[in-house]
């Protein structure tokens, strides 16, 4: 084979980490961001900005751009990207892995959370369980919480949101967090209910800790699955292995 050449779908910390392991490991890499953010924080190395057109123009990148191997290192929720990722990979034979975060199954308090198999359960499940809710889902998401639009809600994003309901108070912030912030910002606001997804990962797991300290109800939308036979690896030197074992 040539030599490897790797294109990191990124957009998490897990892709920045992976992008200095595959340079200190002398193999070729070019991170791509969906470009949400407007500041984002960059991998070392090459960076790519923007979609590609569906399934069709990620096959077409891959093959123009001479890549031996496509890394889905994007968020666990960001499931049409691995969907294309799995698409693309097999039309032009490239072998693909995804690159995944544990998620927060394990966690020692995962027992006491309300778990939601969608957004919609968890707006259900966390009107039973409390009156001022902390929603960290994501903006993507807010469409969901619309049945929301009057009551007090607290709201963390990343960037600023167009035009919120007026009763929302609305944080711009992003990971990582520490405990000592989040029990500030819950009592602060008074909150009695959290609602996040499971995202996993160190950087925004503090406000669960926090939750448990000050006794707020947390309620938790489930991972969806992962695209149908896709591998998945769980840290970044694992999948430089991957890379050195397909030759
Ligand atoms: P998505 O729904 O799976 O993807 C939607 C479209 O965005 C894709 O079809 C693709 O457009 C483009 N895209 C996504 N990731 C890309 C990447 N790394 N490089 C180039 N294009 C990309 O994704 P999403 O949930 O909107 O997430 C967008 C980005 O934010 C991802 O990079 C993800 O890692 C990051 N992120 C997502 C979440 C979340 O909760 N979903 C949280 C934190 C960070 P084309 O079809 O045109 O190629």
């Amino acid at each position: 084979m040539n030599e490897p050449k790797v294109l990191v779908l990124g957009g998490t910390a897990e892709a920045r980490d992976l992008a200095s392991s595959l340079t200190e490991a002398g193999v070729g890499v070019l991170s791509s961001l969906a470009g949400r953010v407007s500041r984002p924080r960059l991998p070392v190395g090459p960076v790519r900005i923007g979609g590609f057109g569906g399934a069709d123009g990620l096959a077409a990148f891959l093959r123009d751009g001479r890549f031996t191997h496509l890394v889905v290192a994007t968020h666990p929720f960001a499931t049409r990207m691995a969907e294309n990722a799995r698409e693309a990979a097999a039309s032009v034979a490239v072998p693909v892995v995804r690159l995944a975060r544990p998620g927060w199954e394990g966690h020692p308090d995962a027992g006491t959370w309300t778990w939601a198999s969608d957004y919609a359960a968890a707006r259900t499940a966390a009107e039973g369980l409390g009156e001022r809710p902390f929603l960290t889902t994501g903006r993507q998401t807010l469409t969901h919480f619309a049945p929301w639009a009057n009551r007090d809600v607290l709201v963390r994003v990343v960037e600023p949101l167009a035009a919120p309901p007026p009763r929302w108070t609305v944080v711009l912030d992003r990971g990582p967090y520490d405990v000592e912030g989040e029990r500030v910002l819950l009592r602060e606001h008074g909150i009695d209910v959290l609602l996040t997804k499971d995202s996993g990962g160190r950087y925004t797991e503090a406000k669960l800790t926090a939750a448990r300290e000050l006794g707020v109800r947390v309620v938790v939308v489930r991972r969806p699955p992962s695209p149908a036979g896709m591998g998945e690896l769980d840290d970044a030197a694992a999948v430089v292995r991957w890379v050195d074992d397909q030759g």
